[in-house]
């Protein structure tokens, strides 16, 4: 069975090169949906437990959340950090207080002091999709990912890797046979 959540993402960005209108900052509110396939854990009877799998991908996420999307070859890169610069806020400032956990993927790399997220290919709802599941794939069992924005809406499905030990009372993932939570010790 699955298990699944959904969260809002709100961003600017562009298609740098494109012919058409997306070529053009804009923004857009974009809606995630994340799948998790298990088996049905008989301790809580859940696959996973929706808030876990939001608190566990928002930590990254949050990076998006707020933030402009500029491809790696846009020119308008140098341009918006050079002005950040100017006004001494590239490197954060005490306002910047919703931010996520600094990330580097092939596909994406993460500013989070200037509220930034830097891609390898053009964000369209397909290139998040590939971002997100590269991000995510260790962490979760992802079965299916569903990326809309504005009319355009994309989703992938995957191969979830086995099954993941979780603990019977809380429903999260043991690490090392432990529950990070409470403490149960898988014998
Ligand atoms: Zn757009
Ligand atoms: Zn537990």
């Amino acid at each position: 069975m699955r298990s699944f959540t959904t969260f809002d993402l709100q961003y600017a960005h562009r298609f740098y090169g494109f012919k058409g209108e997306a070529q053009y900052l804009h923004g857009h509110t974009g809606v995630l949906t994340i799948e998790v396939e298990d088996s049905i854990n008989p301790g809580v009877n859940m696959v996973f437990p929706c808030n876990e799998i939001q608190k566990t991908a928002w930590a990254l996420l949050k990076n998006f959340d707020h933030a402009l999307i500029l491809r790696e070859d846009d020119p308008l890169l140098p341009s918006v950090l050079a002005v950040y610069e100017a006004q001494g806020i590239k490197n954060g400032a005490p306002t910047n207080t919703m931010k996520g956990e600094a990330f580097k993927t092939e596909l994406a790399t993460a500013y989070p002091d200037c509220r930034l997220v830097v891609t390898k290919e053009t964000m369209t709802v397909e290139g998040m999709i590939k971002i997100v599941y590269d991000l995510l794939k260790d962490k979760l069992n992802i079965a299916k990912i569903t990326f809309t924005s504005g009319v355009n809406a994309a989703s992938q499905e995957y191969k979830p890797v086995g099954t993941m030990d979780r603990c019977p009372r809380c429903g999260i993932a043991l690490v090392d046979g432990a529950c990070p939570k409470c403490g149960y010790k898988k014998h």
